[in-house]
């Protein structure tokens, strides 16, 4: 994958409820042409959905992120699966003790292998 096309990727990442691609050819700076390019590539390697939107009545599209299956290893500290699969709560990650709690298992974990 190219630098650019690393980027328009990570910047539709970026946003979960997806960008508009006549958004995302200005952000990355680059013509509509090569955006297309770019998004036919991310199309084709099946790392984005591409969803036809009109905006002030011009045809654009909303490209969004496909999800990927999260690797079990990732979610897990030991036997305590990451709080946040399935949290309803208001989320401040910086004062959540649960998060807290999972990651501090996580490091006890990762300190006695
Ligand atoms: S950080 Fe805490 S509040 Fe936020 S989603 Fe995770 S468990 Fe829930």
């Amino acid at each position: 994958m190219t630098d650019l096309a690393e980027e328009a990727l990570n910047l539709i990442q970026s946003h979960r409820q997806g960008i508009l691609q006549s958004e995302l050819w200005k952000q990355l700076n680059i013509d509509s042409r090569k955006c297309s390019r770019i998004v036919k590539r991310l199309l084709d390697a099946g790392q984005i959905e591409r969803i036809e939107f009109r905006n002030e009545g011009i045809k654009t599209y909303l490209l969004r992120a496909k999800k990927k299956a999260a690797d079990p290893s990732l979610i897990l500290a030991g036997c305590e699966i990451l709080p946040c699969i399935r949290c309803e709560l208001e989320c401040i990650p910086e004062e959540c003790p649960l998060l807290l709690d999972w990651i501090y298992q996580l490091a006890l974990e990762e300190y006695e292998e």
